[in-house]
């Protein structure tokens, strides 16, 4: 059985983790994935135990309102230019060593939540990527243990302000505004997951596919992402990492549409689900 953990969200707005088992969600004594991560319950197969003991608490996975699977993590890192054709679109150099800025966890929305364009940005964009939950902690991890220190998988999609992002040299201003990062809906445990870099990874905007690719191209792949990000700084239970996205972006095109109140951005990833978002006012 494929492992999936969500997070549910009660009439207070609080969160809990939860692992899918069929039609129902058995919740977990957990507010968020890293706490879980934290407290050492990341084996598969005691979730899986969790799961299938009738111990927990059972909720329909219908009906029920999910929000991020993980919502605060210590650390979002995200990868820029990481797929060839997407560093040609963007009239960039395919880099040498992995690209890195960040996002903040304010940015996080869940499923079905709305992408909030506020009045500071006129260019909105969309990128898919592979979202990467990290497990424990680790630093200058090597190459060949790397994938180990991975928890599971989930979509990201990291929106940009194309005109905040190359105002000033640092990419950060439009890369965090509040909604900027919807992730869903589901972790999946790596497991189920032997090769990060064989997935179908697609985006469609208002039911037309606009980004269409697989992970193989990705210039640094998931292992490499993990052991470099390790060398500069601690990776903790619960960083998610953006591992950057393939081309089609709206950034790309010569008569750019960017995104507007009303658009629906569907983004998909072969193995973990769907991941829609319908795009806002602010
Ligand atoms: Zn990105």
């Amino acid at each position: 059985m494929t492992i999936r953990l969500v997070r549910v969200i009660d009439h207070q707005r609080r969160g809990q983790v939860g692992v899918v088992h069929g039609e129902q969600v058995v919740l977990l004594p957990y507010a968020d994935l890293p706490e879980m991560l934290e407290d050492g319950a990341f084996e598969p197969a005691d979730l899986l135990d969790a799961a299938e003991s009738g111990r927990g608490e059972a909720v329909p996975l219908t009906g029920v309102p999910l929000g991020p699977p993980v919502a605060k993590p210590p650390k979002i890192v995200c990868i820029g230019l990481n797929y060839y054709d997407h560093a040609s679109e963007s009239g960039m150099q395919v880099p040498k060593q992995p690209i890195l800025f960040s996002k903040y966890s304010t940015a996080i929305v869940g499923p079905g939540e709305p992408v909030v364009i506020p009045p500071v940005t006129k260019q909105v964009d969309y990128e898919v990527e592979l979202g990467v939950v990290i497990g424990r902690r680790g630093k200058n991890i090597p190459l060949e243990n790397a994938l180990d220190y991975v928890f599971g998988y989930t979509i990201c999609n990291d929106i940009s302000a194309r005109d905040l992002q190359f105002e000033d040299g640092q990419w950060l201003k439009g890369k965090t505004l509040d909604t900027f990062l919807p992730v869903g809906p589901a972790v999946v445990t790596s497991d189920e997951i032997p090769d990060p870099q064989a997935l179908e990874i697609s985006l469609e905007r208002n039911g037309t596919v606009v980004q269409h690719a697989s992970t193989k191209d990705m210039i640094f792949p998931v292992a490499e992402i993990v052991a470099y990000i390790s060398l500069l700084m601690t990776l903790e239970p619960g960083d998610l990492i953006a591992t950057g996205t393939p081309p089609g972006v709206i950034l790309g095109q010569k008569d750019p549409l960017w995104l507007r109140p009303g658009d629906i951005l569907r983004a998909k990833i072969e193995g973990i689900g769907e991941l829609v978002n319908p795009v806002a006012e602010g």
